[in-house]
């Protein structure tokens, strides 16, 4: 049977790109179809991008606070977000170009409207002025990401109540902020607004924030943001929240706390993408947990079909979105794949940043009864102390002999950077006592890894006979 196309893309995030561009290298006819007018996805253009524009003023300001008391830096009263986040056009320009001439480089064709299951091999798009076109294609892969769920309790009116894809068009600044959850996006926006001197209120059910990482990040992450002023209110539920009709919101907890805010920002998880897309037409069915079920060669129940990123769940990163997209292609068409990641690093941009890959200490000891863990504060770092960022720390998690190590985390600043140096000694399994042998820039943050490389070896020694 003859198609459309070899293979058609729905959704350009991060996942549906790095699809397409995978396919077109390798000689497949491609279309790449999309509901917005503009590329990229919610990482462009609502989540990944705009917010870490917006947290790179958050640190300008936080910096100026700390480094020119003399001149009582304070940001105006009714600063306008559009300031704070005013390089961003700047940068969706620059992306958006980027984007766009390698799409049109690898000759992927790019369709402008909304995707609906015929059946597994044929799609109805609905364009923008109303004309239907139908396409078909031997493969497809869903990319269609994922959007804020909403608690029936949180009536998000993008006005007074936010979510994640709706926050950063708030027109001004408020004074207080209550945020609702403990995850990633939630400890993000909470620890920014922090730094932009908004009084922020972080509410969730369970006792730390961030609960996947290891309990001495989350510390530091907890200690940091209170001292920024922020208030984390753990193992609180949230029973409603709503607007007072007058100023600001109300949000009342089981326990009887209530909390008053300017406005309040839902960041209570996401959910796939998948709406109006008649998933159901091509032999697809989401799973319990509203996801799209993949093996692991990130194929469907149905076998032509394939699908990537948030559509699938966690980790929900634009990092391994780009990598799941990228296999899909392979893997639909038959290309040979090179070993898959077995450790991914999660990035955590909060102020301050957060990073992990491998096992955490829990984990480590759950794993091997024991575990072995040397640590580094930047305040012992020269670089640390050069240029002010003393509040950060760096923890290499060993097996029970300390020889083998099995997880890296670290908290401060260049933390999300500095990791892939833990990361590439863990895909390759490197003994700790690399860190100690090889030769480190000075003076850099870098150095970090060997001074906890020999806390350990230090305490390696002690435990020998
Ligand atoms: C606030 C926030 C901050 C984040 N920060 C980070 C970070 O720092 N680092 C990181 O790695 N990740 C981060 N993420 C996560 C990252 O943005 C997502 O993991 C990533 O965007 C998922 O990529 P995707 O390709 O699966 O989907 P998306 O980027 O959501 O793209 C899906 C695309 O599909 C299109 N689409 C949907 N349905 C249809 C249809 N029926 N027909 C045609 N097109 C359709 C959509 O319009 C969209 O363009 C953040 C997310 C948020 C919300």
């Amino acid at each position: 049977m003859s198609y459309d196309y070899d293979l058609i893309v729905i959704g350009s995030g991060p996942a549906g790109q790095k699809a397409a561009v995978q396919g077109a290298k390798a000689g497949q006819k491609v279309a790449l179809v999309e509901r917005d007018k503009v590329l990229g996805g919610a990482c462009v253009h609502r989540g990944t991008i705009p917010s870490k524009t917006l947290r790179e003023n958050a640190l300008r300001v936080k910096n100026m606070r700390a480094n020119a008391s003399l001149a009582n830096f304070q940001l105006a009263e009714d600063t306008e977000m559009a300031t704070l986040i005013d390089r961003l056009d700047q940068v969706l320009l620059a992306h958006d170009h980027y984007m766009r001439k390698q799409i049109e480089r690898n000759k992927i064709e790019t369709i402008h409207g909304r995707a609906k299951f015929v059946d597994a091999h044929q799609l109805h798009i609905a364009k923008v002025r109303g004309e239907a076109q139908t396409l078909s294609a031997e493969n497809i892969i869903i990319a269609t990401g994922s959007f804020p769920r909403k608690p029936d309790n949180i009536p998000v009116d993008h006005e007074y109540l936010f979510d994640s894809d709706s926050i950063l068009s708030m027109l001004y600044l408020p004074k207080s902020l209550t945020v609702l959850g403990g995850g990633v996006i939630a400890s993000e926006y909470a620890s920014i607004f922090q730094a932009l001197g908004v009084k922020v209120t972080m509410i969730d059910k369970y006792p730390r924030p961030l609960g996947f990482l290891d309990q001495d990040l989350t510390d530091k992450f907890v200690h940091a943001f209170t001292d920024m002023g922020g208030t984390w209110l753990g193992e609180h539920t949230v029973v409603s929240a709503r607007f007072d009709g007058l100023a600001g919101v109300i949000t009342e907890c089981s326990n009887g706390a209530t909390i008053r805010s300017e406005k309040l920002l839902c960041a209570a998880g996401r959910i796939a993408n998948v709406k109006d897309l008649c998933i159901e037409n091509a032999g697809l069915a989401l799973n319990e947990r509203g996801l799209i079920s993949v093996d692991q060669n990130l194929r469907t129940s149905t076998p032509n079909i394939f699908a990537a990123g948030d559509v699938i769940g966690p980790p929900s990163l634009a990092s391994t979105s780009m990598e799941q997209g990228r296999r899909a292609t392979c893997n639909a068409i038959g290309l040979n794949l090179g070993r898959i990641a077995s450790v991914i690093p999660s990035g955590i941009y909060g102020i301050p940043e957060l990073s992990a890959v491998g096992l955490t200490e829990q984990q480590a000891i759950e794993a091997n009864g024991a575990a072995i863990v040397g640590r580094a504060n930047f305040e012992e770092i020269a670089r640390g102390q050069i240029s002010g960022i003393q509040d950060g720390m760096l923890k290499l998690v060993c097996d029970p002999q300390g020889e083998q190590l099995l997880g890296v985390m670290i908290v401060g600043e260049g933390a999300t950077e500095l990791i892939h140096i833990g990361q590439m000694a863990l895909l390759n399994d490197a003994p700790v006592d690399i860190f100690v042998e090889s030769i480190f820039n000075f003076p850099t943050l870098a150095e970090a890894y060997r001074v906890a490389a020999l806390a350990v070896i230090g305490q390696r020694k002690r435990a020998k006979p």
